[in-house]
């Protein structure tokens, strides 16, 4: 079973890496129409050694992703989640590479246990008296490598307005792709 401890595998290789510089981090994002170049144009500027990799939908992914997507919620791993609370309309956002069940789980017990250590999630149950939707957990995104994960878990925290998330969760992510994740926002809606 997965214990959400692997080792940081970090998003691909240095097969480009600067000599004597950081190593080449390699992003793979899902390319959007007339966002995805600006995005990949800001990042590459800003950040010396990120290079962005668009994936295109090919058969072999749109076949994994059907057959991921057929296992039921619960039992899917290696994703970025959103659970809403029930009593207000704050929502947390959090990745996992454990089934999503066993991650539930562990935030139902932060939560019983009074454990505000926990995360933002049981911090807000506790000093609320809140209970989160943990049944209905929404999947965000998919991702299985741990930095790339991260990644996409912060840019889902800088989407859901209503994410209770620390905002140090996002730091990493330059303020000025603010205007590109509202872009995004409204192509979402
Ligand atoms: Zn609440």
């Amino acid at each position: 079973m997965n214990t959400g401890d692997e080792p940081d595998d970090n998003v691909g290789q240095n097969a480009a890496a600067i000599p004597g510089g950081p190593p080449k981090i390699f992003m793979g994002l899902t390319y959007v129409q007339g966002i995805s170049p600006k995005l990949k144009a800001l990042l590459s500027k800003d950040v010396m050694n990120v290079s962005v990799v668009f994936k295109y939908a090919n058969k072999i992914s749109r076949l994994h992703t059907r057959l991921k997507a057929a296992d039921p919620i619960q039992l899917q791993s290696g994703v970025v989640y959103r659970v809403n609370c029930k009593d207000c309309p704050t929502c947390y956002v959090g990745h996992t590479i454990s089934y999503l069940k066993v991650r539930m789980a562990r935030h139902s017990r932060d939560c019983r246990d009074e454990h505000e250590e926990g995360t933002m999630l049981s911090q807000h149950a506790i000093e609320m008296g809140h209970e989160f939707d943990f049944e209905n957990v929404k999947i965000e995104d998919r991702e299985q490598k741990r930095g790339r994960r991260e990644f996409k878990e912060k840019l889902h925290i800088m989407l859901n307005e209503n994410s209770c998330n620390k905002r140090t969760d996002v730091n990493g992510i330059s303020s000025v792709y603010a205007g590109i994740l509202a872009d995004i926002k409204v192509a979402r809606t």
